[in-house]
C-alpha cells in the first residue's frame, strides 16, 4: 500500500470512529440501553448504511468500547478537565464526554480492572489522551484520535493510556 493510501484509510477508520462513538453517545443518552446495547445498535446501523462493512464497524467498534471502559475507570470531572474540550475538534471526545455526563454512575459497573485490556498497541485506535510506552517510558500526547504509530524513541509498540 502507498502512504497517500495508508492515510485514506486512517481518515476513513477516524472517521467510522467518532460516528459509532457518537452514535453510541446518542443511543445511550436515550436512556433505554446499556451501553453495550448501545454500542452494538450503533454499529448495527451504520454498517446498514453500506458506507463501511460489518467487519470494519465491529472492529472499530471495538476500540471505542475499549477506551470508554478506560475512561470510566477515571472520575468524571477529572476527566473532562483533562481532555479540555474546547481545544479539541468535535467528535469521539464529546461523545466520551456526553455519556459520562449522562451516567457516570451506570459506568462504574463498565470499569475494567485487567492491565492487560487497558494495553494500547500500534497499529489501533484511540482517543485523546497519553500514551506511555511500555518499554522506554516515553510518553504521546494525543489531541484527536489517531492510529497508534510505533514509540517514537524505541519503535516498540505497546503503551498504557493516561487522560
Ligand atoms: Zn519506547
Amino acid at each position: 500500500m502507498t502512504d497517500q493510501n495508508e492515510n485514506n484509510k486512517d481518515q476513513e477508520d477516524v472517521g467510522l470512529y467518532e460516528k459509532i462513538a457518537s452514535r453510541t453517545a446518542d443511543l445511550f443518552e436515550e436512556g433505554r440501553k446499556t451501553f453495550d446495547e448501545a454500542l452494538k445498535k450503533a454499529k448495527e446501523e451504520i454498517s446498514s448504511a453500506g458506507d463501511y462493512s460489518r467487519e470494519q464497524a465491529d472492529k472499530i467498534g471495538e476500540y471505542v468500547r475499549r477506551d470508554l471502559k478506560a475512561n470510566a475507570n477515571k472520575a468524571k470531572d477529572a476527566f473532562i478537565k483533562a481532555v479540555e474540550p474546547q481545544r479539541l475538534a468535535v467528535g469521539a471526545q464529546s461523545a466520551f464526554s456526553r455519556i459520562l455526563s449522562s451516567a457516570a454512575g451506570t459506568l462504574t459497573d463498565l470499569a475494567e480492572k485487567s492491565e492487560k485490556l487497558l494495553e494500547h498497541k500500534t497499529g489501533e485506535l484511540t482517543s485523546p489522551g497519553t500514551l506511555t510506552c511500555k518499554n522506554c517510558d516515553a510518553e504521546m500526547h494525543l489531541t484527536k484520535t489517531v492510529r497508534i504509530p510505533p514509540c517514537p524513541k524505541c519503535h516498540k509498540t505497546i503503551f498504557r493510556k493516561s487522560y
